[in-house]
């Protein structure tokens, strides 16, 4: 078949990827392990951030890799393509042993994530190029960008250098699912970290002195929707703390949460509404909201038309994968940070289960069916 991969070679690249150590910000092995594999097929690779301090404030990362297969045969000058995966794991990602089952499928040992996600994106992009080198097969400028520290709201991704790239499109590997599924749209992601300062007072002496925070951070959120809004928006706060006695007025507290929403400016709304309400509510009672967080990534809708929808499908009919309809994703993903550049994205499912959790899995099939995916997408 002309895509069909080295399944063997496969699986053994996939079970070495899972073998580091490679929770973000601990991605330094793995990544010399990937760039030395590209360097290995003749790739020309960079190694370069764009933020000097990235690396010293995590000196067991790695800088975002980058590489080119310079397009051979008759569509040698056609549009150049990009694809992208990342290194790291979420936690527990340490010590991972993964199991190959009499049934193809793999997991962990159960004490930690298998580290499929992305180990599978990363082992589907080598071999896709090892097959493709080695069968001729003719395509174009190949690019290839693999992202330490994509699990922390993809700080890896922010700090490389756009005007390397050449490509207009796309795929990044990174989704559950089943292969020949792809996501076109992905939320904005904002964080909140609100800080409610009253006056602390003794409760039993003096209480008139003080000015309860917990009290006004509690009377605040009453009043917030949370959870999966009507808009399809989603509203979380995730923790509270502050306080230091049980007699003392607390005059402290702090609140993180997140919102996100597949329109951007429909995020900022709401955060804008939470914001005022911390306040407001805080100004009643003679205290003050300080609130912040940061922007982590921003939406994006690629056009069910574009040119990358429609090279994804062709990739796809190709190796005979279920024609999957393009879904949402509720995550975030180095797509946002390519489409945010202009960099039309998508992220393709590439063999990954349970992704997160103790319970995360693979299987051999799936994996070969996501490498020869990847070699379509390459050749088609
Ligand atoms: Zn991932």
């Amino acid at each position: 078949m002309r895509y069909s991969v080295d399944n063997d070679r496969l699986l053994q690249s996939f079970l070495k990827l899972t073998s580091f150590d490679s929770e973000s910000y601990g991605e330094r092995e793995v990544g010399e392990y990937v760039t030395a594999e590209l360097k290995k097929l003749g790739l020309q690779v960079r190694t370069d951030t764009t933020d000097a301090g990235f690396l010293e404030r995590h000196p067991g990362s790695y800088p975002n890799i980058y590489a080119v297969l310079p397009g051979t045969g008759e569509k040698k000058d056609e549009e150049p393509l990009l694809l992208a995966a990342h290194l790291d794991t979420v936690s527990p990602g340490r010590g991972k042993k993964a199991a190959v089952h009499g049934d193809g499928t793999i997991t962990s040992d159960g004490t930690t994530v298998l580290g499929a996600d992305d180990a599978a994106g990363i082992a589907s992009i080598l071999e896709a190029l090892a097959s493709a080198i080695e069968k001729g097969l003719s395509h174009p400028d190949i690019e290839v960008l693999i992202t330490p520290a994509e699990e922390t709201f993809c700080e890896g991704s922010e700090h490389f250098d756009y005007s390397l790239l050449r490509s207009k499109k796309a795929i990044v590997l990174d989704l559950d699912g089943p292969v020949g599924t792809a996501a076109n749209t992905a939320p904005t992601i904002l964080s909140l970290d609100i800080e409610i300062i009253g006056r602390a007072a003794h409760a039993g002496f003096a209480p008139e002195d003080g000015i309860n925070a917990l009290s006004i951070a509690v009377e605040a959120l009453s009043g917030l929707p949370v959870g999966r809004l009507a808009s399809g928006s989603t509203v979380n706060f995730g923790t509270i703390e502050g306080g230091t006695g049980k007699n003392i007025v607390p005059g402290r507290v702090r609140i993180t949460g997140e919102v996100r929403s597949h329109d951007h400016s429909e995020a900022l709304r709401r955060r804008d509404e939470i914001f005022a309400r911390f306040e407001e509510t805080a100004k009643k009672h003679g205290a003050k909201a300080v609130c912040g967080g940061k922007e982590h990534i921003r939406a994006y809708l690629v056009d069910e038309d574009a040119a990358i929808v429609k090279h994804f499908y062709r990739a796809a009919a190709a190796v005979g994968a279920e024609p999957g309809a393009l879904r949402k994703t509720y995550g975030g993903s180095d797509a946002n940070r390519l489409n945010e550049h202009g960099i039309e994205s998508l992220v393709a499912a590439c063999a990954m289960e349970n992704v997160h959790t103790t319970a995360e899995r693979t299987n051999i099939k799936e994996l070969a069916g996501a490498a020869e995916l990847t070699l379509a997408l390459i050749a088609e």
